[in-house]
């Protein structure tokens, strides 16, 4: 395949692999895998999807953001995060970049690589594509109609304290499990979207096999439109929290916006419940904040930090606060897990309030903290 072989030739300049690599932080193309990352010897470890592996055994080496590597102990696999897409989708490399470059973690079509940008040479690959808006839009369109026809995911939104008119004013979606005529390929075929224009977008492979099929869909939405989504696992196997490719962004800036204090929370519902007491509340997805999120959060004069009551919220806490200094309040949540825990609560809101309250006391300057 001479359009292949351009390709890897093109390591000497036209093909940036260390553009690539930036671009696409192995932590999150692992975690995107279905990896769960917990911490052993210091660095992020996980169970190897290489071999049949009892206990975790590949380590994630991310010091280096320049030379960002795993290393199995059990097998020996080791590379860089173009390696890892290789040997997990089973790919030459060509087809590897392309997989990371052009179409999140799914595998290209034939015709995805042969597309110019990529085999021709004749433009340099970009190696962080803006997200297609459209194809996204019409995707969340889809997710926000199944959802509305799937009685046990509504029920699940239901449970979660998300009335209709919330449902529909955050797009919140369901994406059902393939077979039942209505998959998203198929669907946004149907509305002139090609199926390889969908993988790109991240949402599918090349099989038509869908991302976040069987999960509870949270749309990112910004100046009206989507530009990210994040999949709750409703039923299954897998992640409970799967992120659609590309940089996670700090879910609820847009209605946030201009105020003077936020409340910062780990998951979307966290962030929902809040939004339902009347109060501004933006969502990591995760414990970890990128420098762009950090950056994002830092311009409130007020951030209260109300992570999940575990170990992983507790060191995110201790890491946000020393990141954000002064204007950060961690807020210790009293006998819950979460936010989400309290509005399950009739008396969530209150218990809540006092809770910040609490917390504020604690960081007066005459208060206990500084005695
Ligand atoms: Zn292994």
């Amino acid at each position: 395949m001479p359009g292949s072989r351009r390709l890897t030739t093109g390591r000497d300049g036209r093909l940036d692999t260390a553009a690539i690599r930036r671009c696409h932080p192995l932590r999150e193309v692992v975690e995107r895998y279905g990896v769960a990352l917990g911490r052993g010897g210091g660095r992020p470890m996980g169970r190897c999807p290489f071999h049949r592996d009892r206990e975790p055994s590949l380590a994630l080496y991310l010091d280096d953001p320049a030379d960002e590597h795993f290393h199995c102990f059990g097998c020996g696999a080791h590379g860089d995060v173009i390696r890892f897409v290789e040997l997990i989708e089973r790919l030459p490399f060509p087809a590897a970049v392309a997989a990371l470059v052009g179409a999140g973690v799914a595998p290209p079509t034939e015709s995805a690589l042969r597309r110019p940008a990529i085999a021709g040479g004749r433009q340099p690959v970009t190696p962080c594509a803006p997200p297609d808006r459209v194809c996204l839009a019409a995707a969340i369109a889809h997710y926000h109609r199944q959802l509305l026809r799937e009685p046990a995911a509504l029920a699940y939104c239901v449970e979660r304290g998300l009335d209709r008119e919330a449902l529909v004013r955050h797009r919140i979606g369901f994406a059902p499990v393939r077979g039942h005529g209505n998959d998203l390929v198929t669907v946004l075929a149907r509305a002139g979207f090609l199926p390889a224009r969908t993988g790109r977008a991240g949402l599918a492979d090349p099989r038509g096999r869908e991302f976040l099929a069987g999960r509870i869909v949270i749309p990112e939405l910004r100046d009206g439109g989507p530009v990210w989504a994040i999949g709750r696992r409703l039923a299954g196997t897998g992640p409970r929290y799967l992120g659609l490719p590309g940089a996670k962004p700090l879910l609820g800036l847009a209605e946030v916006r201009g105020a003077s204090a936020v409340y910062l929370t780990e998951g979307p519902f966290d962030r929902l419940t809040l939004g339902r007491w009347g109060l501004p509340a933006v969502a990591l997805a995760g414990t970890r904040a990128a420098p762009g999120v950090l950056a994002d959060l830092a311009a409130f004069p007020r951030i209260y930090l109300v992570l999940d009551a575990d170990e992983a919220g507790r060191e995110a806490t201790t890491r946000l606060a020393k990141a954000l200094g002064s204007r950060a309040t961690p807020v210790m949540l009293p006998h819950v897990k979460d936010v989400a825990d309290l509005g399950r609560r009739p008396d969530g809101a209150t218990v809540f309030r006092r809770a910040v309250e609490r917390a504020v006391q604690e960081n007066e300057p005459h208060g206990r903290r500084a005695a």
